[in-house]
């Protein structure tokens, strides 16, 4: 400012000068305001020198190669610059927000699409694109309306509601791979409006599964339940014989027997998933493991057919003298459902082999072989489903409850073991449940002998929960 006035103060001494010199050359009084007029017209064009060089430099960009000029100009150019790069600074801040801010929506598990006032996509991450099926570049601006067809999403759109969630099938759906989506939008600003989408498939699944499981208890319930409320209703109102009424009391208590084994086989399965799986300090011996699953298959031999007389021909093949690392009533529950079941399958006068072997590869083989009737292929893979049989008829007659299969692939995986069936319709089953190297305490190998009619076999020493050795594998 002050050079500014420094200036004007120059242009007037030059313009009293140029008077001054005029006036003793040119007399007549017109000096003066000539001087005047001339050293204001040299102060504009100075000036408008540098204020077009200053413009010159903004229309440019305001780079850096403004600093040539000096003075009041000059100050407004330094000025400008610093508005200028503080403005980048806030620019680029913004921008790099922007950037972390669309990065983390990428990443989200959810769907997210921002829609403008006609509905067209601005923007949408790829968990949105991969359910609507959108390629994220080609399908931007595009009117969502004309790109998703599923009748349900155009009404929901068309309705104008948003304040409840849409369940439609997603863009990869297939009838034998569902895919379901949860979707809202929300509207917000100006007309636009925020689509969430999520993926609901496992959810659904494991809520029909709910449904399911809730439906078969009832109903595997329901038919003792109903048997037995029958009979009370019998033995209250009709005069009955002795030798009825201790048949209608046998009968009752058959039902209520089998509830208690329903019961019992949830609470297993219950306590299967809720718990750690068990760790390979608790060792079980093999040996007392097959004694007991022996025992406890002659016992139902004879009781599913004469009294005093085992019904089937059993071999007890213990190839394995060790340990193996687990809980020793889940391998038990798990072994004697596949015992049980190859004993309730098989009519009387077949073969059970029930054998015990340690691979070339260190891994355990538990296996029971059947000469029953077999299961039919398309049935395998479905066994271990809870409440699945092939034969519902003959599972209710021997007391199955539906869950014996479901029980022993979990007590597998909880010991990182592998169940492999296999079966052939008319000849019998073989179940074997594979247990790994980890879980092995190696020992002598022992022998095969063939099962008593009347056993009564001793359990020398502790079965189970022998502390753990230093050498497992
Ligand atoms: P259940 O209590 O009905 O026996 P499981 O889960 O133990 O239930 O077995 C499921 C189904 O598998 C049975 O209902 C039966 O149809 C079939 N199954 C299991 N083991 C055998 C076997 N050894 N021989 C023939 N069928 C079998």
């Amino acid at each position: 400012m002050l050079g500014r006035f420094v200036l004007f103060l120059g242009c007037l001494l030059t313009a009293g000068l140029l008077g001054w010199w005029l006036d003793t050359h040119w007399p007549g009084g017109y000096a003066v305001p000539v001087g005047l007029v001339l050293a204001a017209s040299i102060w504009v064009l100075f000036d408008s020198a540098r204020a077009g060089k200053f413009l010159n430099w903004l229309r440019l960009g305001g780079g850096a190669e403004g600093g040539s000029v000096s003075g009041f100009w000059g100050d407004i150019t330094t000025r400008v610059r610093r508005a200028l790069r503080e403005r980048e600074r806030q620019t680029l801040e913004c921008q790099a927000r922007l950037h972390d801010f669309l990065s983390a929506l990428q990443v989200s598990p959810n769907g997210v699409m921002l829609l403008d006032g006609e509905a067209r996509i601005e923007w949408c991450n790829q968990t949105s694109a991969a359910h609507f099926g959108l390629d994220l570049q080609r399908d931007l601006m595009q009117t969502i309306g004309n790109l998703v067809r599923e009748p349900g999403f155009a009404a929901y759109l068309a309705k104008g509601d948003f304040g409840s969630t849409l369940t439609m099938p997603g863009r990869d759906s297939s009838p034998t791979r569902p895919v379901t989506l949860s979707v809202q939008l929300h509207p917000y600003g100006d007309g636009r409006k925020l689509l969430l989408s999520r993926d609901i498939t496992v959810l659904e699944q494991a809520e029909a599964m709910r449904r399911d499981f809730v439906a078969n208890v009832s109903h595997e319930i329901r038919t003792p339940l109903t048997v037995l409320a029958g009979f009370v209703e019998t033995l209250q109102t009709l005069r009955l014989e002795d030798s009825e009424r201790q048949q209608y009391l046998a009968l009752m208590s058959q039902q209520a027997e089998r509830m208690q084994t329903l019961v019992s086989d949830l609470l297993t399965l219950s306590k299967l998933e809720g718990s750690a799986p068990p760790g390979v300090d608790a060792q079980v011996s093999v040996p007392n493991l097959m004694r007991q699953l022996e025992t406890d298959a002659l016992a139902l031999s004879q009781v599913m057919g004469e009294p005093g007389v085992t019904d089937h021909h059993f071999v007890f093949d213990c190839g394995f003298d060790g340990f193996l690392a687990g809980t020793t009533s889940e391998l038990l529950s798990a072994m004697g459902n596949l015992v049980s079941n190859a004993v309730r399958y098989t009519p009387a006068g077949g073969d059970i082999t029930v054998r015990v072997r340690q691979r070339a590869d260190g891994c355990v083989v538990f296996s029971v072989a059947d000469t029953g009737p077999g299961i039919a292929a398309e049935h395998l893979g479905r066994l271990t489903e809870r409440f699945y049989r092939v034969d519902r008829s003959r599972s209710r007659e021997t007391g199955g409850t539906g869950l014996g299969l479901a029980i022993v692939k979990h007590v597998a995986q909880r010991h990182g073991a592998v169940l492999a069936i296999e079966s052939t319709v008319g000849k019998g089953s073989l179940f074997s449940l594979v247990f790994p190297v980890q879980r092995v305490v190696s020992g002598a190998a022992g022998g095969a002998h063939t099962a008593r009619v009347n056993p009564s076999v001793p359990l020398d020493g502790p079965w189970i929960d022998v502390v753990a050795k230093p050498g497992l594998q």
